[in-house]
């Protein structure tokens, strides 16, 4: 993997923390931080990305370092040719930036002429000053035009500047959105990328249910985009969408609100609220959802005897910790010492806030010494962090879990609650084993 990146957005390593009453819940606190801190940037997003649509590219605009990260983060792909890449653009000044147009306009030609099969080209910025200064968004356009509709060229930004490293999915999908048709046919659309088997997996659930027809974003092709409109009921199985959420309400989509599909509880819930948004009986939604209940609850108890009990601190990195936190507390017994989250969305956190217990400590933002400080003098059993903390935190001999696996991993629904515990147990276990070694 390659080497975390920090950044200091505001350029004030040292911001100081301010504690301020959260709205939703009530009993809830949130620590707001705002200082350096220490994630993974948006370009690591195209390593699921590409995954999900083998005909899409990804062609990162940036420095030896975007490349670095990208590559080892996605690992080298030694017999297929891989479907994303670096256009590395050196040191230049202002009057050099109509050759890194024709440069880029070059490599892009070329690639096509190499790769027949991409259908999308997503220009990936990134944060040296050099790729800031170019728009990609004009050089899209413009090469949209020059192919003729052959391959669709989008822009988003993965900068390290702006965005932590599930921000790059929204912002892809973001991306697409303005080449979703408009139509008003009633459907359920779920937004984020799912494993391909766990996908067709709830696709058979919701048959079942008997609801109308279930699109997804992004699809498995990049162009079968669905339609969006007045009767799309949206429903997010990913919690760090909000950009892509609020686009496609512009469309005319219905939010289904409902705690995100991790662990048997919350899995259980997103689906039934969207049989609920389309006025499915609950008895029917009781007979297709009750053995998988029951089968994922027995698959959890043997990791529930590691985790109860156990403190547990998530620091800000994947805007998956308060889900995760919910299930990690109500279904597995974990203690939550405090709950980091890079960006605290009240609207679509606020199911999640509700079930977390009285007097949990959120935090939102980073300022790392600070958090580090707290980890020490909390010694939690478990802390849940970026690669970057987690081999300084192992040496003082606290154990870790990296949060980029949980991208990585078939972690949604019912089914698989029982592997999302064991990823969280399995560090908890190896650490007794060593102890009685
Ligand atoms: S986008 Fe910025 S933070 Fe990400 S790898 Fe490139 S230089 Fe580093």
């Amino acid at each position: 993997m390659g080497s975390p990146v920090s950044v200091s957005p505001t350029g004030s390593p040292t911001g100081s923390p301010s504690v301020a009453p959260c709205a939703e819940p009530p009993a809830a606190e949130v620590l707001r931080q705002d200082g350096q801190r220490e994630v993974f940037c948006g370009l690591t997003s195209i390593v699921w990305l590409h995954r999900r649509m083998p005909d899409a590219f990804f062609l990162v605009v940036g420095s030896r370092t975007c490349a670095h990260l990208v590559q080892s983060a996605a690992g080298v792909m030694i017999f297929a040719e891989p479907r994303f890449g670096t256009a590395i653009l050196g040191e230049r000044d202002l009057a050099g930036l109509a050759d890194a147009n024709d440069e880029l306009d070059r490599l892009v030609t070329d690639l096509l002429a190499r790769r027949p099969e991409i259908r999308t080209l997503f220009l990936v910025g990134s944060c040296p000053s050099e790729v800031i200064k170019l728009d990609l968004s004009r050089a899209a356009e413009r090469l949209t035009t020059r192919l003729a509709g052959r391959v669709r060229v989008l822009n988003y930004s993965g900068s390290g500047i702006e965005t932590t490293f599930t921000q790059g999915e929204d912002n892809a999908l973001q991306a697409l959105l303005p080449l979703m048709p408009s139509s008003d046919e009633p459907q359920l659309l779920i937004a984020g990328t799912l494993a391909d088997a766990v996908e067709d997996r709830f696709l058979v659930l919701f048959e079942r249910m008997g609801l109308p027809p279930v699109r997804c974003l992004p699809p498995r092709r990049s162009t079968e985009l669905p339609p969006v409109g007045r009767g799309t009921k949206l429903l997010l199985a990913q919690p760090f969408l909000g950009g892509t959420a609020r686009a496609l309400q512009h469309r005319g989509a219905e939010l289904v609100e409902a705690p995100y599909p991790f662990g048997v509880e919350g899995s259980r819930d997103w689906m039934a609220a969207a049989a609920a948004a389309f006025g499915v009986d609950p008895q029917r939604v009781a007979e297709v959802l009750d053995p998988l209940v029951e089968r994922g609850r027995r698959a959890l108890e043997p990791h529930r005897r590691v985790l109860e009990g156990r403190r547990l601190f998530l620091m800000p990195d994947s805007q998956m910790e308060i889900p995760l936190a919910r299930f990690l507390h109500r279904e597995c017994g974990m203690e939550l010492v405090e709950v980091g989250t890079p960006y605290l969305d009240r609207r679509l956190m606020a199911g999640e806030l509700a079930l977390l217990p009285p007097g949990t400590r959120v935090s939102e933002g980073q300022d790392v010494e600070l958090q580090l400080e707290r980890v020490r003098a909390a010694r939690p059993d478990l802390v849940v962090c970026g690669l970057g903390l987690a081999n300084p935190l192992e040496a003082e001999g606290i154990a870790t879990k990296w949060s980029i696996e949980l991208v990585f991993s078939p972690i949604h629904g019912c089914d698989q609650a029982g592997d999302l515990a064991e990823l969280f147990a399995r560090p908890l276990r190896r650490r007794s084993l060593l102890s009685f070694a």
